[in-house]
């Protein structure tokens, strides 16, 4: 690490993962690259990792964030770890572009990784170049940050820096790094790697790490393998009924791309829904609609059962009874996710205490806005002005046959009317779980073109600045809540990598 000046800027770097068995990870610091620069710091999450965003942005914080200058108390590593990728197991993948820094301890306690992704080779990169290109760090920022204020479990971007260097893709494309937070980077990936090597005692040790940073009250369980276990299905049952809830797909839902904390991670090829169907698919290498919109939580039910395959040696003493214990675990998966769904799903139709027809009246609405080709984020947000007796005519312009819904807003307004909620209350309530913002696609894509093509960022912290309230009714931008027109439609999304 010779050519890596050690920096004053500290870090308060408390790391732990470096500290794990050798076959954990690969140590390799970041390749410097050959002219950093600035695109966006968050300084509001540098604060809540006790770090000073004004030092992070002298030309020596910018030289950490892009990998040329290695902060003192860093221990860069790649990770190892394996996963299903559209259902077909590759046992060695690991960080081929991505370089973990250190873990800090944050504000409230919560340790977090601190990761550069795009910072150069690893020997986990195969036939990659370890690098990013600008595209796709810049979506990672923007949807992993309006994920966070979403109120859904995410990684989050710290920072994006230009690399001045070219990425070639099919063609060149400028580099850039990206900064990523993560709650950890234990992924179902990182067990599988292990359970194909039969590695049963470092399967233990990975439990254990993975108990102690994400489900310390296992510890106390009669079985704390099963605790965790649990604990890992419960967070993804939650998570996927959050995506749901608001129309996210995130496309590349490999095992090797699902976290073990329940965090979002892996913001390749997702994207948000316009027009409502269950079945909408962005990737364009999701060619079988694998993980389309509506499959996402059998998918997580699928990447649990590996997890809990990987799990097996530890779940009980003899085999049958660790497979009794994982298939009981698994088989609690789906009330998890329908509870979790369901609660959310009707709060979104104004609705806290549910009767039994009240999850009905919600799909029935799903039902008629797919055969509607109804806009999903503004038929949800509309409908908070739909409580009154007789609505505006907004969501119903939004149905192929605005009678379709009309139709439906006579019985919700009638389940409505014998609920003691007052509309005001209601309405407030129901803003705050539908939101007026999401980063479409059409927007992304937009903002993306004016960086990589024209240099041009002020539409990309436009667009940052809009999705940081997407509850909030913001005048003058209504561009950013409309969908597409035609021409605009992206009906496509890359990895990029
Ligand atoms: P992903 O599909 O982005 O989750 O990545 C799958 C695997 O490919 C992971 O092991 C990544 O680290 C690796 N990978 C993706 N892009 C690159 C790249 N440009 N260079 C090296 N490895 C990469
Ligand atoms: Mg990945």
């Amino acid at each position: 690490m010779t050519n890596h000046p050690a920096s004053p800027i500290s870090f308060p770097f408390n790391n732990s993962y470096a500290h794990l068995p050798e076959a954990f990870y690969a140590r390799v610091p970041p390749t410097p690259v050959e002219k950093p620069k600035l695109i966006r710091l968050n300084d509001a999450l540098a604060r809540q990792l006790y770090l000073d965003p004004d030092k992070l942005a002298t030309d020596e914080g910018i030289e950490i964030l892009a990998g040329n200058r290695i902060a003192e108390g860093s221990e860069p590593i790649a990770m190892a770890y394996a996963g299903h990728q559209f259902g077909s197991f590759v046992p060695q993948l690991g960080d081929g572009r991505a370089i973990l820094l250190g873990e800090v301890v944050d504000q409230d306690g919560v340790r977090r990784d601190i990761q550069l992704k795009g910072s150069g080779p690893t020997p986990y990169s195969r036939q990659g170049d370890g690098r990013a290109a600008l595209g796709p760090v810049l979506r990672e920022y923007i949807v992993s940050e309006a994920m966070a204020v979403l109120g859904v479990p995410t990684t989050r971007a710290l920072a994006a820096v230009l690399t001045g260097e070219a990425v070639w893709r099919e063609t060149p494309l400028p580099g850039a790094v990206l900064t990523r937070v993560a709650a950890s980077h234990l992924r179902i990936g990182t067990f599988q790697f292990f359970a194909a090597r039969g590695d049963a005692d470092m399967i233990k040790r990975l439990a254990d790490y993975a108990i102690d940073r994400h489900d310390p009250e296992a510890r106390e369980a009669a079985n704390p393998y099963r605790a965790f276990l649990d604990g890992v299905i419960q967070r993804q049952a939650e998570l996927v009924a959050r995506w749901l809830h608001i129309g996210f797909i995130h496309g590349v839902m490999n095992t090797d791309n699902m976290s073990i904390s329940g965090e979002t991670i892996d913001y390749g090829p997702c994207a948000f829904m316009d027009t409502y169907h269950p079945a909408t698919v962005y990737s364009s290498i999701d060619r079988r609609g694998r993980y389309a919109y509506a499959n996402q939580p059998a998918i997580a039910q699928w990447n649990l059962t590996r997890l809990a395959e990987a799990l097996l040696p530890l779940l009980a003493d003899d085999e049958a009874t660790s497979v009794r214990e994982a298939e009981e675990a698994l088989s609690t998966f789906s009330a998890r996710f329908d509870a979790a769904y369901a609660s959310g799903l009707l709060s979104k139709i104004g609705l806290t205490e549910g009767s039994e027809k009240d999850l009905p009246l919600a799909q029935d609405l799903l039902a008629r806005m797919a055969n509607n080709k109804a806009d999903f984020t503004l038929t949800f947000r509309g409908l908070c002005d739909e409580i009154e007796p007789i609505g505006n005519g907004r969501v119903r312009s939004l149905f192929d046959d605005p009678a379709v819904f009309d139709e439906w807003a006579v019985e919700w307004r009638n389940r409505l009317a014998n609920d003691g909620q007052d509309s005001s209350t209601r309405r407030a309530d129901m803003q705050l779980v539908n939101p007026a913002f999401i980063p479409r696609n059409h927007l992304v894509e937009e903002v993306i073109v004016a960086a990589v093509e024209r240099g041009d960022f002020a539409p990309f912290e436009q667009l940052i600045a809009v999705l940081a309230k997407p509850f909030e009714d913001q005048p003058g931008f209504e561009k950013y809540a409309v969908p597409p027109r035609p021409e605009q439609v992206v009906h496509k999304t890359f990895c990029g990598t």
